[in-house]
């Protein structure tokens, strides 16, 4: 067996759903849409994640000759519905975690591990484009959500890849799009307008992105503000977006199947309501959130201030109390969209917590909320 079907072999033991293999050329196509769309990608670009380095491998690592692509199912089990239209899927798996010391980034490093002791050498974290990494390595084809389908498992799939300095025998790709050719469902669902083309999709105006990238110091040039027009649409979702995926025909043989529960999810879900985590304790964040998100959103405030917004938007009145306590949370973020959501819901009650709250507000973000919230009632 050559050291291709090795690696690919190593692989699918680990789990990966499938193995393919491109090599190591630049990705200009990438490189040129992120170049063209600056104003949507600045804070992508200019962030931590340099993903134009990533589109140029042997920018990356000189000896560059081969990339590993690996897909990885994360639709085996079930998904809890108390966690669905709040958490994405993709989050809820954990599998794009990359700490060793949890299941999915060990399964990274015994791939890793695996290559070098074959004598392999593999770039250091570098950030690839993914999808069309594993469409060059023919595991993956597009859907016009942008998402990267896996034939026989959708799109509820996560992408692993490794530059390597191997050799090894190429795959043909799949660059196509298999979407029935009249289908436009995953666009007409989008709430924010943000998939506002085929192919195209507006990070900024991304529910999914703006649960967990509007954080200070986050990502260049996005502080933590969500705008109002954003906020109504975010419905119940707390961290990610499901849509433009629950909706597309290529995703409903997964999301019917009959799947047995995955254990640690039904637990944590039992856990997760918008009452518990608006004024989740620090104790809260570290065993029920960060154990399922621990890599996005770093600091309680942000998901306190994502369920003030679900319960704004539930329509739900027995949230009141519950906000009228966050407006004494020690964070001005958790009181400002506190008040955004009792503005939202109303009422004498509502009224009352906003009234109560302004004489003693400090911060001039949140009496600026509280006011525009009592102005709006
Ligand atoms: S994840 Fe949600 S907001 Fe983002 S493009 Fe899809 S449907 Fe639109
Ligand atoms: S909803 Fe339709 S157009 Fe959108 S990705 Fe799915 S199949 Fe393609």
């Amino acid at each position: 067996m050559s050291l291709s079907e090795d690696i690919k072999d190593f692989g699918l033991d680990l789990g990966y759903s499938k193995v393919g293999i491109t090599r190591a050329d630049s990705f200009p196509e990438y490189i040129t849409e992120l170049n063209g769309r600056r104003d949507m990608y600045g804070w992508y670009i200019d962030g931590v994640f340099q993903p134009l380095k990533g589109a140029e491998p042997k920018n990356c690592m000189s000896t560059a000759k081969s990339i590993i692509v690996f897909t990885h199912d994360i639709f085996k089990q079930a998904f809890p519905e108390n966690l669905t239209g709040k958490v994405g899927r993709h989050y809820q798996s954990r599998a794009n975690l990359t700490v060793r010391h949890r299941i999915n980034g060990a399964r990274r490093q015994l791939m890793r591990d695996f290559l070098e002791k074959n004598g392999i050498n593999v770039a250091q974290r570098v950030v690839t484009p993914d999808r069309m990494a594993a469409a060059r390595a023919g595991i993956c084809t597009y859907g016009r959500n942008t998402f990267a389908f896996g034939d026989d498992m959708g799109s509820f799939i996560i992408i692993a890849t490794f530059i390597t300095d191997a050799e090894l025998q190429y795959d043909e790709p799949t660059f196509e799009t298999k979407c029935p050719p009249k289908c436009t469902a995953c666009i007409d669902a989008c709430p924010t307008g943000a998939l506002y083309k085929p192919l195209k999709m507006n990070p900024l105006r991304c529910i999914a992105l703006n649960t967990f990238m509007t954080q200070e110091n986050y990502v260049p040039g996005v502080n933590s503000y969500i705008p109002p027009n954003i906020r109504e649409t975010m419905g119940s979702w707390l961290h990610g977006c499901d849509i433009c995926q629950e909706v597309c025909p290529r995703n409903q043989k997964k999301l019917k199947a009959k799947l047995a529960p995955d254990e640690y999810l039904v637990k944590v879900a039992n856990d997760f309501n918008f009452i518990n985590l608006l004024n989740m304790t620090d104790e809260f964040f570290a065993k029920r959130v960060q154990m399922l998100m621990p890599n996005y959103i770093r600091e309680k405030k942000y998901f306190q201030r994502n369920a003030a917004i679900a319960m704004g938007n539930s329509g739900d009145v027995s949230y009141i109390p519950h906000l009228a306590k966050a407006m004494q949370d020690s964070e001005e973020i958790v009181r400002g969209y506190a008040a955004w959501a009792l503005g939202k819901l109303g009422g004498q009650k509502a009224k009352q917590a906003l009234d109560s709250s302004l004489p003693r507000e400090t911060s001039q973000f949140a009496r600026n909320e509280i006011e525009t919230a009592l102005a709006n009632l």
